[in-house]
């Protein structure tokens, strides 16, 4: 008789990333009873291809990819419509014996909005900072629930630009010195620059002209509490954190791989926290 191993997933990057993914992924799968793991494997770029295309012979039944390699798992892999747009995929797995990518960036991002403000997306306008990679899911992300207009502002305009060219009309380019003039409007507003991450300077925005009913979104998570959140928060405004995000994009990754879907509850979001601050 032969022993048949439990299904694992792997996160590959290079060098080995520092990740919570393990952490969040093995709780899920003692939270449901379910033989499986969840191991980092650190893949040079001169590899990426052949570890890719053994990932059934290496007993994996999908992965998480992260960088330097989110761009190029595109080529070696069946990506879906998110992740295309995207122009990354973070997750892989297999359907039918073919490996399909997808960005569950975008889906991190509108379930943590839904479980912060339920609503939000009857905003019609939005102002995003930032046109980053994460940008690039996030205005993927709002066009797909419906928004009417996305502004966005970004230190270096032309990719601010490249993105509405992108993205169509609905995609408003701003300089970033006139992203001021577009707060009392904006029933939304998204940080995913890396502005307020620990070790930058804080952004530079004063939450008093946002409208009184604005949801403040910020990707960043370390601090979990950036000072946009901090000044939001002692304003009164609902606010949907970098944490809720990251924990939220992995769902869809751990279902596809073991089938069940999990649940981000308090008690993960407690012990992804005290990773992050060390308590
Ligand atoms: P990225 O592709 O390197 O983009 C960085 C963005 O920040 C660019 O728009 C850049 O503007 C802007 N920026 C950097 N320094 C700036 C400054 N001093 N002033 C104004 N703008 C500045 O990075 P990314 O992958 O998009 O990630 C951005 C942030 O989102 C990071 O903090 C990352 O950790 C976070 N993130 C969180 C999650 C989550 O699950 N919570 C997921 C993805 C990303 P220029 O174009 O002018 O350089």
């Amino acid at each position: 008789m032969t022993a048949t191993r439990p299904p694992a997933a792997c996160l590959i990057g290079w060098p080995a990333a520092h990740s919570r993914s393990p952490l969040i992924h093995h709780h899920w799968l003692r939270k449901l009873g379910i033989a499986g793991g969840y191991v980092i494997e650190a893949v040079p770029p001169d590899e990426l291809q052949d570890f890719v295309f053994r990932l059934a012979l290496r007993g994996f039944v999908g992965a998480n990819v992260t960088i330097p390699h989110k761009q190029r798992v595109l080529k070696l892999s069946k990506p879906d419509e998110r992740a295309q747009a995207v122009g990354a995929a973070n997750t892989l797995w297999f359907a039918d014996g073919e490996l399909c990518s997808t960005n569950t960036d975008v889906e991190g991002f509108l379930n943590n909005l839904d479980a912060c403000a339920p609503g939000w997306d009857a905003a019609e306008e939005v102002l995003v900072l930032g046109a980053g990679g994460a940008a690039r899911a996030v205005v993927f992300g709002l066009l797909e629930r419906g928004i009417k207009r996305v502004h966005l502002a970004n230190r270096t305009i032309a990719r601010a630009e490249a993105l509405a060219d992108q993205f169509g009309d609905k995609v408003l380019p701003v300089a970033w010195e006139a992203f001021g003039d577009l707060l009392p409007r904006a029933k939304l507003l998204v940080n995913t620059t890396s502005l307020g991450m620990h070790g930058q300077e804080a952004l530079d925005l004063d939450v008093g002209k946002l409208p009184d009913d604005a949801l403040v979104s910020d990707l960043v998570y370390v601090p979990l509490e950036t000072p946009l959140l901090v000044a939001a928060k002692a304003r009164g405004l609902k606010t949907a954190d970098g944490l809720g995000m990251l924990l939220h994009q992995a769902v869809r990754g751990f279902e596809l791989w073991f089938g069940q879907r999990p649940q981000v509850t308090a008690e993960l979001r407690a012990l992804v926290e005290a990773d992050l601050t060390g308590a």
